[in-house]
């Protein structure tokens, strides 16, 4: 198990020679510490050393259990108790920190409602089924399952299964002589970018697209589903946005400009990054009363996913009727940034991040690296109350609005385009800190040694 303490140590030493903080003494080390000179590295290890001496299990479990009290979509009071606590334990650290507020084009869903049409006449719940085991699974406070960003619409039509929708399954689908325009069609979650899914659907001329999470990937035939395992339940059904980040990220209304209250915008209409087609997701339950109906065609090698019984890709008998009602509004996004400043090069910038707003509670994605990041912050105050600081400026930052496309991240990004282009010399991202029992990492390249050296050094406590 990777543990806050363990990431966080990691995630600090994995950029040790940008973070190395002011070095007096310069006594030699048999093995240097990548980037460093034999004289500095054991000056940096006990610098290290302290840092990595304050963060405990019992302080990551008390943030972790404030972060994930509330489900906490952005622009909710919910969302902004976070922000403001992510704030005072920056403050309290004797880190400079404040809350830097946007404004930004973003929906919630009013009502979302599916029904199968023919052979039989349903009503999907699209809502979770609770646990006894896990009170907050009852909650009522959780956001609707929606496609942030799938525009409002009322929809019927037959039904086509198309994979995963990438462009392959449609062109597969052509071969067989299946026309998917004015269709709904239904694809499973993987191997795409759900933006993507809406997006090819919407140029092979779909009217709506419904995207399941199909048990092969995530679910029962991965494992045990929760609340055994950790797998995907049969009524659980997966958030996320759908805008066109691939076009642009961000605030729809101001591409390429910070979105400020008196920002110039476009309209919703001009926004090219939002999606025209309706689209919702919904659980493997719902999803296998629509798929086990569909005739026509067996599927494709490849296509046929994990529930009892063979798949067909259509069209119809399955027919669906969808409406959706969502509430768009120019809404506030807060990012919360501290900042220790350099003692030699504040004009570079290594920058800290994660998001820090959730669809739910968000107790693996975002808070397990919110709560790192607030351990690096205490482990950062007591250098600083040592009388240490670091040799170039850290930033810290707790993003908002990333869940519904990088909203946060984008406009700070655009409202310091310049200053970042000059000064920002590395970027480490903390979202999802502690997941599962295995170790992942992502870089660039450069940084492959540097990691190993690092995974060495860090030991995982049991
Ligand atoms: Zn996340």
């Amino acid at each position: 198990m990777i543990t806050p303490k363990s990431f966080l140590s990691l995630g600090l030493l994995a950029l040790a020679p940008l973070l190395a903080w002011q070095d007096d003494s310069q006594p030699p080390t048999q093995q240097p510490l990548i980037g460093f000179s034999r004289q500095s590295s054991l000056r940096q290890l006990e610098i290290e050393g302290i840092f990595a001496s304050v963060p405990s299990p019992e302080s990551a479990r008390f943030h972790h259990r404030y972060l994930t009290e509330e489900p906490h979509v952005e622009g909710q009071p919910a969302q902004r108790r976070v922000a403001e606590y992510v704030l005072d334990h920056f403050q309290k650290q004797g880190i400079p920190a404040e809350i830097v507020e946007y404004q930004a084009y973003y929906p919630y869903p009013r009502s979302v409602a599916v029904q199968l049409l023919e052979p039989d006449k349903k009503e999907f719940a699209l809502r979770e089924v609770g646990y006894a085991v896990d009170k907050d699974s009852f909650s009522e406070d959780v956001i609707l399952p929606f496609h942030a960003y799938s525009p409002s619409g009322e929809v019927e039509g037959q039904v086509v299964y198309a994979n995963y929708g990438l462009p392959d399954d449609y062109a597969a689908l052509q071969e067989r002589g299946i026309d998917v325009r004015g269709k709904v069609v239904l694809v499973r979650y993987g191997r795409s970018f759900r933006g993507v899914k809406v997006r090819v659907a919407e140029e092979n001329g779909a009217a709506a697209v419904l995207i399941y999470s199909d048990p092969m990937d995530d679910g029962y035939f991965q494992g045990d589903v929760y609340p055994e395992g950790p797998m995907r339940p049969a009524s659980a059904i997966q958030r996320g946005s759908v805008e066109f980040i691939f076009i642009y990220p961000g605030d729809p209304l101001t591409p390429g400009l910070p979105a400020h209250s008196d920002a110039q915008r476009i309209s919703p209409e001009q926004a090219v990054n939002l999606p025209r087609i309706p689209s919702q997701p919904l659980s493997y339950q719902d999803a296998s009363q629509i798929l086990k109906s569909l005739r026509g065609p067996v599927v494709p090698k490849g296509w046929q996913g994990a529930l009892p019984f063979t798949y067909h890709v259509g069209p119809g008998p399955s027919r669906v009727h969808i409406r959706l009602q969502m509430d768009f509004a120019v809404r506030p996004v807060w990012n919360v940034i501290g900042r220790i400043e350099g003692a030699d090069y504040p004009e570079e910038w290594v920058i800290l991040g994660n998001h820090i707003d959730a669809w739910t509670y968000g107790a693996v994605d975002p808070n397990s690296g919110t709560t790192a990041l607030l351990q690096v912050a205490s482990g950062l105050g007591k250098l600083i109350r040592e009388g240490k600081r670091p040799r170039r400026t850290l930033i810290l930052a707790g993003w908002g609005g990333e869940e519904y496309g990088l909203l946060g991240s984008t406009e700070w990004g655009e409202d310091l385009r310049d200053e970042l282009v000059r000064k920002a010399v590395a970027y480490l991202n903390v979202d999802v800190g502690v997941s599962g029992s295995d170790f992942a990492a992502q870089s660039v390249p450069a940084l492959e040694g540097l990691i190993r050296q690092v995974t060495r050094t860090v030991r995982v406590p049991c």
